[in-house]
């Protein structure tokens, strides 16, 4: 109950500084005054942690699974590929590259199949369902 003795505190103050007692109001009110300050970098932290924890849920929304990588899919717009191994063990969205026939995560190595629909200049539009092209990855 910060605020309860913060104005407890702040009512003394005043009575010490209504008696004379300045120097005792001072450094009360000093001390009053470092309280105020910790309980706002306190609350800065707190609201900073609620937005982290408001974006990974969001973000958790958004992620689209198409079993294989993970897609980002933010209105119209799809980003991606992400690495499927790297999300599941750290909910780290790793960018796939692309590597020749495969997409290829820096990070761990993995190596996901590229489907037809994904390469060159339809990459972009990529559909929710596109079909996984299988075999003849190797050329
Ligand atoms: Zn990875």
């Amino acid at each position: 109950m910060a605020d309860v003795t913060q104005a407890t505190g702040f009512k003394r103050v005043q009575v010490l500084f209504r008696e004379g007692r300045i120097e005792e109001g001072t450094l009360l009110l000093k001390a009053l005054q470092d309280e105020y300050i910790a309980l706002c970098d306190e609350n800065s932290t707190l609201k900073r942690q609620l937005t982290e924890v408001a974006d990974v849920l969001d973000l958790a929304q958004n992620v689209a699974y198409d079993g294989q990588k993970y897609w980002l899919e933010d209105g119209n717009e799809r980003k991606g590929p992400f690495c499927q191994l790297c999300y599941d063990r750290e909910g780290l969205l790793i960018h796939l590259q692309p590597h020749g026939k495969h997409w290829e995560c820096q990070s761990c190595k993995s190596l996901f199949m590229t489907t037809k629909k994904e390469t060159h200049a339809e990459r972009k539009r990529v559909s929710p369902q596109f079909p996984l092209v299988l075999g003849h990855e190797l050329g």
